[in-house]
């Protein structure tokens, strides 16, 4: 309790900009957990739980869940053993609404520490979505192109299946990226009249992104 000093880093970028790549490359680095709201819808559609069940309508839609469930969730997620450093978040806030509760559960370890902004066109985004490719078993993410597994279809940390996310077909993409413009995008103002926006250059390498963000962190 009232332990300041935890580290909470929110990654921002249009969908596909490789937020979750990096989350998962960093959370090594840094020692922090990566918290995925869309991972965790999937979890929970996957095994078919009721919030797996009311998600699915607006993420098949490419719509946001609602936000008093998704803030719900989030808050429960930081209360678990792992947040007692802080977090990595891909993925939420995702309006101004989810910021404002997320600065106020926050607010006791000393709120978001730095908010980067991993920047793409969206050309690149819609070929890197459609690319996508995640393990049914693990989560990690791999493109067709751009991060290829060594054997096609197969993770290659567990030898699970890969799929394509139903979301990442053409007809949903381009609500997706609407959706960012309109709700997730004011975020980008919001944080940098806080100080706390780093803009981090999307269009290199995987590795060099990573180079980039690690420094920006480090400023
Ligand atoms: P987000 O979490 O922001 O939606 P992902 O991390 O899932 O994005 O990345 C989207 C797709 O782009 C994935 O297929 C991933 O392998 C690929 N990708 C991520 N970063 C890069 C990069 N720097 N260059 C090329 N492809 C990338
Ligand atoms: P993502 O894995 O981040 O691309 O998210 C996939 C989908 O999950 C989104 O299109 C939304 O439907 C839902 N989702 C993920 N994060 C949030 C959030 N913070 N608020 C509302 N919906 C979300
Ligand atoms: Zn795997």
């Amino acid at each position: 309790m009232g332990d300041k000093g935890r580290t909470f880093i929110v990654l921002l970028g249009v969908p596909g900009a490789g937020k979750g790549t990096q989350a998962r490359r960093l959370e090594e680095e840094l020692g922090l957990p990566q918290i995925s709201t869309g991972d965790i819808f999937r979890y929970n559609l996957k095994y078919e739980t009721p919030l797996g069940l009311l998600a699915k309508g607006y993420m098949d839609a490419g719509d946001l869940v609602p936000d008093d469930v998704t803030i719900r969730m989030v808050a429960d997620r930081l209360e678990q053993d792992d947040c007692v450093s802080g977090a990595l978040m891909d993925g939420f806030p995702r309006n101004l609404i989810q910021a404002a509760a997320f600065d106020a559960m926050t607010a006791p370890y000393g709120g978001v520490t730095a908010a980067p902004l991993i920047h793409i066109e969206d050309e690149e985004a819609i070929q890197r979505i459609t690319g996508r490719r995640v393990c049914r078993v693990c989560g990690a993410v791999y493109h067709i192109q751009f991060n290829p597994p060594q054997v096609s279809g197969v993770c290659d940390v567990d030898g699970g299946e890969l799929y394509q996310r139903d979301d990442d077909k053409p007809e949903t993409v381009r609500n997706r990226l609407y959706v960012y413009y309109k709700q997730t995008s004011p975020l980008v103002g919001y944080y940098f009249a806080k100080g706390l926006l780093r803009e981090v250059d999307g269009a290199q390498s995987i590795e060099q992104v990573q180079a980039t963000l690690l420094n920006v962190l480090a400023a």
